[in-house]
């Protein structure tokens, strides 16, 4: 383009495993391609406020196998208002910020969409999200990461679940996305999962949990994705209680544990080539997009598609999980 000469880089929203290798990955490739990094602290309330630095290489130096965010992140109302953009973008002319690279979920881009068209601005997204929700990637950065710290916590419940022969409902994240709960299922070995792409057939619920401990299983474990679509892990686990008061019902609350902790590999690997890919998209005069990935293939998605479109999940996956857990 030949225009750009300085960009700025933000985290926004919920953190997620991964956004720091993201964050050294669009640094050091525009310092290679010649151009200025300024960071913005706070995702878009440091935009407002003008909370911002200039970064050279050392800045990102030590950082791709920390959690969190270096940039710190926030939810901001004021960005939801013309007015709020308004003076995001005077920070950004005073600054002398040509594009912008911002790292988040769907509520992250689809401000950086309303604010890239309001003021004919370019920005270019990556996916940073543990819930796995954005249409057009196969992976966000974070969901890895995210699975594995479930993977974990539910192997070490399943220790004490078999012990004391009890039936465990695990809530885990997810914001109306069954991705974590159904792929979480499936890497533990867990008896269900409850999804809110699919309505829960409660029946067929408690049959799967008694045919299970008839076949004398030792435990049993069902991950609910947290959302008023499924109610949530307490509400399915006090109806369970109430109508068979025979089995010994505990709950767990996953919780923050599964935002924090050191990228997998995957993880690392797939935000340094989505944030070099950042730069390239900058470069090529790319705006307005999402870096995906598909079939291992960086690809470009507009943000409307990335944002607009429900991801769907792979019913396969369902099917192997209700195959598996006779
Ligand atoms: P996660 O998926 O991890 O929750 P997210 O990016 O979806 O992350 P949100 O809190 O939904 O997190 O959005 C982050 C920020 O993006 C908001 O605080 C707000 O500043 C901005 N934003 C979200 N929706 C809009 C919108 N409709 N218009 C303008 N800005 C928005």
């Amino acid at each position: 383009m030949g225009t750009i000469k300085c960009i700025g880089i933000l985290t926004s929203g919920g953190d997620a495993p991964g956004m720091n290798a993201a964050v050294r990955a669009v640094t050091r490739s525009a310092i290679y391609n010649g151009l200025e990094v300024k960071a913005i602290y706070r995702g878009y309330k440091g935009l407002i406020t003008g909370e911002i630095e200039t970064f050279r290489t050392q800045n990102v130096s030590n950082i791709i196998q920390q959690g969190g965010t270096i940039l710190k992140t926030a939810r901001c109302k004021e960005f939801m208002t013309p007015e709020g953009r308004q003076e995001a973008y005077e920070t950004l002319q005073r600054e002398g910020i040509d594009a912008l690279v911002c790292i988040g979920g769907d509520g992250t881009l689809t401000g950086a969409r309303i604010f890239a068209t309001e003021h004919n601005y370019p920005i270019v997204g990556l996916p940073g999200t543990i819930d796995n929700d954005l249409f057009g990637t196969d992976s966000t950065i974070g969901y890895d990461t995210a699975l594995n710290t479930i993977m974990d916590a539910v192997d070490k419940i399943r220790d004490t679940a078999t012990s004391h022969e009890r039936l465990f409902f695990i809530e885990v994240m997810g914001r109306d996305a069954g991705f974590l709960a159904l792929n979480g299922a499936i890497a533990t070995g867990s008896e269900a999962a409850i999804i809110p792409e699919i309505a829960t057939e409660y029946d067929q619920l408690g049959e799967l949990i008694k045919n299970g401990f008839r076949k004398s299983k030792n435990s049993s474990i069902v991950l609910v994705a947290e959302s008023p679509l499924t109610g949530g892990a307490m509400a399915m686990a006090e109806r369970v209680k109430n109508e068979y008061p025979q089995y010994d019902v505990r709950v767990t609350i996953l919780g923050h544990i599964q935002r924090g902790g050191s990228p997998t590999a995957f993880d690392r690997i797939l935000a340094s080539r989505m944030g070099a890919a950042a730069i390239d998209a900058l470069l090529e005069d790319q705006r307005n997009v999402m870096i995906g990935i598909q079939n291992d293939e960086i690809v470009y998605v507009p943000f409307n598609k990335a944002i607009k479109n429900d991801k769907p999940i792979n019913r396969d996956l369902l099917n192997t999980l209700r195959i598996l857990s006779i």
